[in-house]
């Protein structure tokens, strides 16, 4: 049954063909981990939203929040104006972040935050008398769909390959995951550091590049090797933030603190659009000056938007109030028991699972559509992509939801 408003003469949808796309499913309400379909069938979530609603949805917490927030001041302009959300807010991920990475800058998105990390990085030099031009980003890695994001994703597999000799081009090198390829990285930088402004990684998960897994050694490595060559490092945290990768932050598995770090999807709980891109010490002093031109010039219209950090700050609060880290530490066990039978399916690679996050690696593209199909007339919401099916629940999800994903994917690769 489809609902009388729903059809495709109006919207343009996300990542799709519009000439063959299916109708999208109709949602009404969504709460905890289940999201409940016009025809009245519930669908269980094994996606979050991409991976926002890490207390599933319409957590009573936030709900309330936001809500006391909207009658009180739905938004007031950030420059020049100030609400206790915000700088709230900005206090408290300044306590929750390692180091010295104090400084906060509120935007409205993902890709913003990145666009906001790049442009401190460039800056950072340009205020010392250096034109640094260029990125170093990984193969496999993903930060947004905006121009400069575009160009530090893969280029290969990334969903923006058509985009290659449009976008500025940038330095994507493999992940450092073998003595060679450290050697090999150090040699780079040290030929071409005078160009690169920073390092930019997505720390021990790259997410919509493929929920590819590297080991938290990685990342030290990484560290040593900007140090070495006086480089930034930027971490996009901004799939694996907030017990994603099984702790708050994943920097926190490695011991590394970056010289920025981007924040969103979870930031909120997935209620409320709001990114933020941290800075240390170091980095923001560079910005201190007489001259007025050395400041950050950005400045978002909707920035620090107060329903946004009303909601982030109650998300943060949940994470003391309830055990989601626990949870996430949880879900990687039973994902690992539960995935780990699908080696034996047909077309099946590998299996992975890191905190709750749980891969079925195919060995080719899936036919993501029907796929999605055969999930939806099963009860579940499982949206493969690329050559991957993968689970990344609301860390709320109680076992036995979790056990009837991991039935359904079982049951869709054994042809079911
Ligand atoms: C989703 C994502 C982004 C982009 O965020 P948007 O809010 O979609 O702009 C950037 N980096 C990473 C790692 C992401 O997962």
């Amino acid at each position: 049954m489809t609902p009388p408003w729903l059809n495709l003469d109006h919207v343009w949808l996300p990542y799709t063909q519009m000439k063959t796309a299916d109708l999208p499913v109709p949602v009404i309400s969504a709460r905890g981990v289940r999201l409940k379909l016009a025809d009245g069938r519930e669908l269980i979530d094994g996606i979050a939203s991409w991976w926002t609603a890490c207390h599933g949805y319409s957590h009573p917490h936030i709900v309330k929040s936001v809500a006391e927030q909207l009658e009180k001041m739905p938004h007031v302009m950030f420059g020049g104006l100030a609400h206790e959300p915000a700088y709230r807010l900005a206090s408290r991920l300044a306590a929750l972040l390692p180091g010295d990475l104090n400084h906060v800058f509120f935007s409205e998105s993902g890709s913003v935050a990145v666009e906001v990390a790049l442009k401190m990085a460039v800056q950072f030099w340009l205020n010392q008398g250096q034109r640094r031009t260029k990125f170093v980003g990984f193969r496999n890695g993903y930060h947004g769909d905006t121009f400069a994001t575009m160009s530090i994703c893969d280029p290969e597999e990334g969903m923006h390959k058509l985009f290659r000799g449009v976008l500025p081009e940038q330095f994507v090198v493999e992940i450092p995951d073998s003595a060679e390829k450290r050697m090999q990285l150090d040699h780079f930088l040290a030929q071409n550091k005078n160009e690169i402004a920073a390092v930019i990684i997505e720390p021990l998960v790259q997410g919509a590049g493929g929920m590819k897994f590297h080991d938290a050694c990685v990342l030290g490595d990484l560290r040593a090797l900007c140090d070495r060559h006086g480089l930034p490092l930027i971490f996009d945290e901004i799939f694996t933030g907030f017990g994603r990768t099984g702790t708050l932050f994943a920097n926190e598995q490695a011991g590394v603190v970056p010289d920025i770090i981007c924040l969103s999807k979870a930031l909120t709980g997935g209620a409320v659009p709001l990114a933020a891109t941290v800075a240390t010490s170091e980095i923001f002093n560079a910005f201190l000056s007489d001259d007025s031109e050395a400041a950050l010039m950005h400045g978002p219209t909707y920035m620090a938007y107060p329903l946004g950090c009303a909601a982030a700050n109650a998300s943060l609060d949940l994470f003391v109030s309830e055990p989601r880290i626990a949870q996430a530490a949880a879900i990687e066990a039973h994902l690992r028991e539960e995935l780990t039978p699908c080696r034996a399916a047909p077309g099946v690679l590998d299996v992975r699972a890191k905190g709750a996050v749980g891969v079925v690696q195919m060995d080719r593209p899936v036919d993501a559509a029907a796929l999605r199909a055969r999930f939806v007339e099963k009860g579940v919401w499982i949206k493969p992509f690329g050559d991957i099916i993968y689970l990344t629940p609301p860390l709320v999800i109680a076992p036995q939801d979790l056990s009837a994903l991991t039935r359904a994917l079982h049951e869709v690769l054994h042809g079911r």
